[in-house]
């Protein structure tokens, strides 16, 4: 029952790559895997007792 939508990578906003300037040149762009989502851009499945949802709260 996969009924929750997919959650980007906070990391990479879902990219699954990282961008970052390095060396002297500025202009030097470096593309690196995103090491939190190992690329796939999407955040890891929450655990499913993350807290409290009212949702799911069974009737008297
Ligand atoms: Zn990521």
């Amino acid at each position: 029952m996969a009924n929750s939508p997919p959650i980007p990578c906070p990391a990479c906003g879902g990219s699954g790559q990282l961008s970052s300037f390095k060396g002297e040149s500025r202009f030097f762009l470096t593309v690196e895997e995103c090491p939190l989502c190992c690329g796939t851009g999407l955040a890891e499945e929450t655990p499913p007792d993350s807290g409290p949802d009212p949702s799911t709260q069974a009737p008297r």
